[in-house]
């Protein structure tokens, strides 16, 4: 048997971590097994159709090298295909048609509250005669589900699942106007498509026994399902859609390499051992459905950062060169006004957890500070520190040979003359050369900074302090 498996996205928002994550199991899943992977776009819900979504998705699996082997799909361009389907099925009685008005089912729903019962369509439309007057009516097609019996199935992940046909509805399968909905259009594209597993999201289990009834009605096969648990947040919150939804070209736009992503997604909810580094290949090799965990995973922003500095500082030297060169010209700024980039590189590519922390620090050697930005700047710069500032002046003044060694050694000695300790003096420095709480040793910002500009940054900061302490 060829493993075959899909991705099948409908365009109704942005894609967030989970989804990727289904779309990485089961591409993961068709590689190992050296079986392909498609990606169905299932586009019938025109209502819910949110504008560039389609876009979105195809631009995010490509930033994460998912790529697919057919595809993409739409569903809107086989609305002929599910039609004549539902023509047979109503032929041959496996499917009605339902005339009864939004009023009627609304009556239904509210009777059947009030006596405590489930709600569920009632039937009245199942066995209509002829005689019944269906002038100009609309109407929707239902399936006609099983009335007794069980629908059983093994989920990959889950086990043995069992639900009753008397608690499965008559499920509409065509609406009004006329397109075929979603728990149809699945079966059929998955029989058409040769699926063979179907890999998705725990909130897709309740569909799946009215999917199978479909199935079995049709004749279509059966295919293996594994439904894969929810991405909480910290606080336990669900993360889909609707809720906590971060667009995963979020990330791009943050700095996370996809390397570093597809690492950290895999390993939500999937283990191999205590491994927790695997690159593209060790994961099309190792993957399997067998050791993915039945509880709800929990997001890490700690660990993506871990993971995404690991990959950062792996890195070929001469992609971080390139990455630099072009962010600096993206944003006009012109090198020769600043370090060299192999300085650039040397100090910051493995200090850092995402390309854009590594953007915001190359970018004070060519900006000049403004430290009204600053959270509580009057903790680092006030009238205490001002001498402190002041005999750096002077003494980086009086510097004739800009060296690393000599930066360094005139700190110690101001700290000695104060009797201070380092990073009492370095962070009023830090943030007069930098306008930042963090950054990598001051001292080497300092050397590549240039004497120039550090001496100019000293006296704006100085002159920040007395404007601010300025009483009337
Ligand atoms: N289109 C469905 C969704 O976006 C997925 C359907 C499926 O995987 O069966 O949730
Ligand atoms: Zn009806």
């Amino acid at each position: 048997m060829i493993i075959k498996t899909r991705f099948a996205p409908s365009p109704t928002g942005n894609l967030h971590i989970g989804s990727i994550r289904t779309a990485l199991y089961s591409w993961l899943f068709a590689k190992n097994n050296l079986g392909s992977f498609i990606l169905r776009i299932e586009d019938t819900d025109i209502k819910r159709y949110k504008e560039n979504s389609i876009e979105n998705i195809i631009n995010g699996l490509k930033w994460l090298n998912i790529d697919w082997d057919e595809g993409p799909y739409f569903q809107s361009k086989r609305i002929d295909r599910y039609n004549h389907i539902i023509n047979n099925m109503i032929k041959k009685k496996l499917a009605y048609k339902c005339y009864c008005s939004k009023e009627e089912l609304e009556k239904n729903k509210i009777e059947q509250t009030l006596i405590g019962k489930k709600i569920k369509y009632n039937g009245k439309c199942r066995n209509l005669t002829n005689f019944f007057n269906k002038d100009n009516k609309s109407f929707v097609v239902r399936f006609r589900n099983p009335d007794h019996g069980i629908v059983k199935f093994k989920d990959k992940i889950r086990g043995t699942i069992i639900f009753n046909n008397n608690e499965l509805d008559d499920l509409i399968i065509k609406r009004t106007d006329g397109i075929p909905t979603y728990n149809f259009c699945v079966v059929v594209d998955d029989w058409d498509m040769g699926i063979t597993h179907v890999i998705r999201g725990e909130e897709h289990i309740n569909n799946t026994p009215r999917q199978i009834n479909i199935i079995k009605a049709i004749g279509a096969r059966i295919p293996i399902y594994a439904h894969v648990s929810m991405i909480v947040n910290k606080s336990g919150e669900k993360i889909s859609k609707r809720f906590n939804n971060i667009d995963i070209l979020q990330y791009k736009k943050s700095g996370y390499l996809p390397e570093a992503l597809l690492n950290y997604i895999v390993r939500l909810g999937w283990s191999y051992g205590n491994q927790e580094i695997f690159s593209l290949n060790d994961m099309k090799k190792l993957f399997n459905l067998n050791n993915i965990s039945k509880s709800p995973s929990i997001l890490n922003v700690n660990k993506l950062n871990w993971l995404n500095k690991y990959y950062l500082s792996k890195l070929p030297k001469q992609y971080m060169i390139n990455y630099l060169t072009n962010f600096f010209k993206k944003k006009n700024i012109n090198i020769n006004n600043g370090p060299k980039i192999n300085d650039l590189y040397n100090i910051f590519h493995n200090r850092c957890n995402t390309l854009k922390e590594i953007n915001n620090l190359c970018y004070i050697f060519y900006n000049t500070p403004n430290y009204s930005k600053v959270n509580l700047i009057n903790k680092y710069l006030n009238l205490e520190t001002k001498e402190i500032l002041n005999k750096l002046l002077n003494k980086f003044t009086l510097i004739n040979i800009w060296s690393l060694l000599i930066i360094n050694t005139s700190i110690k000695e101001i700290s000695i003359e104060l009797n201070l300790n380092f990073s009492e003096i370095a962070m009023p420095l830090r943030l007069a050369i930098t306008g930042m709480v963090n950054s990598p040793p001051i001292a080497y910002i300092i050397y590549l900074m240039g004497q120039k500009k550090v001496l100019k940054y000293i006296n704006n900061a100085i002159k920040f302090i007395l404007i601010n302490n300025k009483h009337y």
